[in-house]
C-alpha cells in the first residue's frame, strides 16, 4: 500500500470546493504516454493551474498502470522542476468498472477514482459506488461516481444512446453513496465523432456542423438539487476543425467529426461543473502534427522529430483549455 501523500499528488476535495465558488473548472486530461505527460505538466506549470491525470482502461492496457502510476510521481518531481513549488496534481481513475480495479488503483498511488456504476441498474450503480467510497474514504482518495449515460465510444466504455441524468435521482444518490463528485449526462458524449450529421445543423457562414446544444435546464436542475456540489462533464472535447482539416490534408480520413462547442463549456465551468475531461482533443492534436511532418519530410525517421512537434502543440491547446475554456489558470493554492 502507498499513499499519494507520499508521491506529492493531491486529492481532488478542496481544488473542487475553490472551483465551485471560483465559476471555473480544474482540467482532466488523459494520458497514455511521456510527451503527453509532458506537455499537460509544461501546460499546468506555464499557466500556474491544478490538473488531473487521468488513466483510462484503455490506457493501462496500453501503457501499463504501474508504470503510468511511477510516470505520475515523476510527473510531480517534473513540475518543481519547471518551478513550481507547489503543484497541484490528482492521479485520477477514469472510468473504474470494478472495485477491484478502484481498490488496486488506490493502493498503488492514485489520489482519485472514478466508478462508473452508469449502465447498471440504478440500485446496483448505488451500492458499487458506496462500497469504493468507503474504501477510498478511509485513505483520503476522493471518488467520482456516474448517473445517466453518455453516448459514444472512449476506450472500452461505450454506449449507442445517451440518457440525461435524472435530477430527482441525484440527492438520494449522492447522499446513499457518499461520492465527493458526480459526473452527469447533458448531451456531451465520447470520442470525436459526437453527433450525427443528421443531429447537427450546419452553419450558414462556415458549412461546418453545428451540434445541438447542451442540455442546461438538466445542469439547472442538478444545481438546483445539489447546491455546491462538484460535478464532472466527460467527453468534453471540441473538435478543432483545424486539427480534423490538418489531418485530412495529410492523408488522414475523418469524415464529420464534431465535438461541443467552446463557448458551451465556458458556460458549464462558470457552473457547479468543477471538472472537464478531454482526450480527444489531444489526440487529434498529436496526429496532425505527426502526420503534418511525415507528410512535409518523408525522409524523417527519427520519433523526436515528429513527436517533438505533437508535444508542442498539445501543449498549446493545453493551454488553450486552461486560460480560454476552464478559466483555471493561476487557481493553485500556494
Ligand atoms: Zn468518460
Amino acid at each position: 500500500m502507498i499513499s499519494y501523500k507520499q508521491l506529492g499528488l493531491v486529492n481532488t476535495r478542496e481544488m473542487f470546493a475553490k472551483a465551485v465558488k471560483g465559476g471555473y473548472a480544474i482540467p482532466a486530461f488523459n494520458f497514455n504516454n511521456m510527451e503527453q505527460l509532458q506537455s499537460i505538466i509544461m501546460a499546468a506549470v506555464e499557466t500556474k493551474s491544478p490538473v488531473i491525470l487521468q488513466v483510462s482502461k484503455g490506457a493501462r492496457n496500453y501503457a501499463n498502470q504501474t508504470l503510468l502510476r511511477y510516470m505520475a510521481e515523476g510527473a510531480v518531481e517534473y513540475a518543481k522542476e519547471l518551478g513550481c513549488k507547489h503543484p497541484e496534481i490528482v492521479l485520477h481513475l477514469d472510468h473504474g468498472d470494478s472495485f477491484e480495479t478502484c481498490k488496486s488503483c488506490i493502493d498503488m498511488g492514485f489520489s482519485s477514482v472514478m466508478i462508473d456504476g452508469s449502465a447498471l441498474p440504478y440500485d446496483e450503480n448505488v451500492a458499487i459506488t458506496k462500497k469504493v467510497v468507503e474504501y477510498a474514504h478511509q485513505f483520503d482518495v476522493t471518488v467520482e461516481g456516474e448517473l445517466g449515460v453518455l453516448a459514444g465510444v472512449e476506450d472500452e466504455v461505450s454506449a449507442a444512446e445517451s440518457h440525461y441524468t435524472k435530477p430527482e435521482e441525484v440527492i438520494d444518490f449522492v447522499t446513499k453513496t457518499g461520492v465527493d463528485s458526480l459526473a452527469i449526462s447533458i448531451g456531451t458524449s465520447h470520442g470525436a465523432y459526437k453527433f450525427t450529421p443528421e443531429q447537427c445543423t450546419v452553419d450558414p457562414k462556415t458549412g461546418r456542423l453545428l451540434p445541438p446544444p447542451l442540455a442546461f435546464d438538466v445542469l439547472e436542475a442538478v444545481e438546483e438539487k445539489l447546491p455546491g456540489f462538484p460535478i464532472v462533464l466527460h467527453g468534453s472535447s471540441s473538435v478543432p476543425q483545424e486539427e480534423v482539416d490538418t489531418i485530412n490534408q495529410n492523408g488522414g480520413c475523418l469524415k464529420a467529426a464534431v465535438g461541443i462547442p467552446e463557448e458551451q463549456l465556458r458556460k458549464a465551468a462558470k457552473s457547479a461543473v468543477c471538472k472537464i475531461n478531454i482526450d480527444s482533443d489531444s489526440r487529434l492534436a498529436m496526429t496532425a502534427a505527426v502526420r503534418k511532418v511525415l507528410h512535409d519530410k518523408p525522409e524523417e525517421f527519427d520519433p523526436r522529430k515528429y513527436l517533438g512537434p505533437a508535444r508542442d502543440s498539445m501543449k498549446k491547446l493545453y493551454i488553450h483549455k486552461i486560460i480560454n475554456v476552464l478559466g483555471s489558470n493561476d487557481k493553485l493554492l500556494k
